[in-house]
């Protein structure tokens, strides 16, 4: 039986939004197909073994200056792991975190892991609203989700967007992309909680994970959710 094992990052600090609605969705997406299915709730002080999903939330800068400090102690094993093929995904304040800092308005600027060639510091608005993204990563080439943050990000060197801006702001609302992506490594602006919303991200991080292709399951509750966000401002 094929099995799915997924690392879910500081859950009770970064979970802003409904963030582990992204966790509900590969685990039910891997019930559904009978893959059997782990998820590890890794927090503060806890060792962090193999895993083939890695999954962080959102949070407020308060909550990512306690898992910035935790994270550098399993730096080297993330990279490792991303250099390994292992996925990831980070959503808003946990992708901050997946590139090399955050500078938040006040206090120290926050070390991420680098897992991602990209900064991120805090801008003076705050964007709020949804968001629907042009991507070729996955078909359909539409994402959608909301987002909140006030930190710009920048990516760098072989670091690409998960896709182009067509509704918000996206990374910077400055050069129109959105998200980030480097081998299997994804982080992303988008909330709602993001892979619900977007089944077809969720599988083909699935396949990704598990080294093959899934049956396709009957997703019209799902898109028929996905379209009615697409283009959607509030
Ligand atoms: N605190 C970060 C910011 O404001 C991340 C917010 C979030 O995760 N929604 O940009």
């Amino acid at each position: 039986m094929k099995k799915v094992r997924i690392a879910h990052l500081y859950p009770k600090l970064l979970n802003i939004y409904g963030d582990n609605g992204n966790i509900i969705a590969l685990s039910k997406r891997c019930e559904w197909r009978g893959v059997n299915v782990v998820v590890d709730e890794i927090g503060i002080g806890d060792a962090i073994s193999e895993h083939d999903i890695y999954f962080m939330g959102g949070g407020q800068d308060l909550q990512q200056i306690e898992v910035a400090f935790e994270l550098q102690k399993h730096k080297n094993f993330l990279q490792d792991e991303r250099d390994r093929g292992a996925v990831f995904l980070g959503i808003c304040g946990g992708y901050q975190l997946f590139g090399h800092y955050y500078k938040p308005h006040e206090g120290e600027t926050l070390k991420g892991i680098s897992l991602l060639d990209a900064y991120t510091i805090a801008g003076q608005n705050r964007y709020i609203g949804n968001v629907t993204v042009e991507t070729d990563i996955v078909e359909p080439h539409t994402l959608v989700g909301f987002e909140n943050h006030s930190g710009l990000t920048y990516l760098e060197g072989d670091t690409k967007p998960l896709g182009k801006v067509n509704t918000g702001n996206g990374n910077n609302g400055e050069d129109k992309t959105e998200g980030a992506r480097y081998k299997n490594v994804f982080g992303t602006y988008l909330h709602g909680s993001f892979l619900p919303k977007n089944p077809h991200f969720a599988d083909y991080m699935l396949e990704l994970a598990l080294g093959t292709s899934l049956e396709k399951l009957e997703d019209d509750v799902e898109f028929k959710t996905h379209d009615s966000l697409i283009c959607k401002k509030y």
